[in-house]
């Protein structure tokens, strides 16, 4: 669990024009790679997660090739610069002093997917719902589950993203990984240790380029009729009028997160712009102009309140990105 230290907390107006210092060797370094048309220095990261709150990161690369994610990531090593890798941004809290290193985010660049038989071979900055959709059209089934989950490929993997009863676990053949000492490696589903809301892509280091999901022969039409089902569920039931990144808490064992934190007498309860949705207490919205300390704080509270009443602790299913 992060550490939020309110002592440290600065107005985010001012966050924008904050000096990063990274070297300006390094920042040509890396504008190169990717050219300068796919690279930004200082960009406000709420544009890049849907939360919608956090202040810049340093350098922001949009790579499309393998080559590149490779070059960036040996020049950060070479230069002990931090590197941070984006998919969607969709279940990712980032800081509102930033982020002082380079964000590589793999996303709409390295988004192909292509059919193969009963396989689809993708890219790992393809969104789940794209793929869902290719899968649809090839009247292929098994990706329905993930058709509203508003992730990459990449970050779907790291997570094990999962819903209504269905997992990547389920789909997935193999991985193509890079590691950190830049080898490309395949990866079978027995070797990513898929679990709940885990893989071993976090704790190696390794970066998701690409993968290969098994689905099966179906009827377009049912598969069709099962995601109109399970969209119309998150719109009736999930507060997506409003950013967030989804479920902000883990399932505790024997639990779930949202009733825990209704029971607690917590729906609706508020800390700045930050909110414990009212529709669904399992989701922090970002109700207006929220800091991410603001969210933050509001997350202790909870954790604090629900651990004081039910003796549960709540983790985050939500990443940190910066200094909290
Ligand atoms: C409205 C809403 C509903 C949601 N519903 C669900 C749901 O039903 N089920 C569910 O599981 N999740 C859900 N989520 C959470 C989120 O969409 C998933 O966790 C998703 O898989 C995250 O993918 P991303 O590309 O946005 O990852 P990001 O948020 O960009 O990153 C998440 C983590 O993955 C890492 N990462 C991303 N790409 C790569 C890569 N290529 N290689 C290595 N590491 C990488 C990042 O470093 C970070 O640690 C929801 C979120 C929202 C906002």
């Amino acid at each position: 669990m992060c550490k939020c230290q309110r002592d440290r907390y600065k107005d985010p107006a001012t966050e924008n024009e904050k000096v990063i210092n990274l070297r300006e060797e390094v920042i040509k370094r890396l504008e190169q790679t990717v050219g300068n048309d796919q690279f930004l220095r200082n960009e406000p990261m709420k544009k890049h997660i849907t939360f919608r709150v956090g202040g810049p990161a340093a350098c922001f690369l949009m790579p499309s090739t393998k080559e590149q994610i490779e070059e960036i990531v040996h020049i950060c090593q070479e230069e002990k610069t931090p590197c941070f890798i984006l998919g969607n941004g969709s279940n990712l809290l980032v800081s509102d002093q930033g982020y002082d290193g380079a964000v590589l985010q793999i996303y709409k660049n390295m988004n192909q997917v292509a059919v193969n038989g009963e396989q689809l071979q993708v890219q790992a900055g393809a969104l789940l719902s794209a793929i869902a959709r290719k899968a649809l059209d090839a009247g292929l089934t098994g990706m329905e589950f993930a058709a509203g989950i508003p992730g990459t490929l990449g970050g779907a993997v790291v997570m094990n993203a999962g819903a209504y009863g269905g997992e990547m676990k389920d789909i997935l053949e193999s991985v193509t990984v890079l590691t950190p000492k830049g080898e490309q490696k395949k990866l079978y589903k027995e070797e990513l240790q898929l679990g709940y809301r885990t893989s071993v892509v976090k704790e190696k280091g390794y970066i998701v380029l690409e993968a290969v999901l098994n689905l099966k022969k179906g009827d377009p039409e049912a598969i069709k009729s099962r995601m109109d089902e399970l969209k119309e569920q998150r719109v009736t039931k999930q507060p997506l009028e409003y950013p967030s990144a989804g479920s902000t808490f883990k399932r505790p064992e024997g639990y779930f997160a949202g009733k825990l934190i209704q029971d607690a007498g917590l729906r609706g309860y508020q800390v700045g712009g930050a909110q414990v949705s009212e529709k669904h207490c399992g989701f922090v919205i970002n109700k207006e102009n929220a800091t991410a300390t603001d969210v933050v704080n509001l997350i202790h509270d909870v954790q604090r309140i629900v651990y004081e009443k039910f003796q549960v602790q709540l983790d985050t299913e939500v990443k940190f990105l910066g200094e909290f």
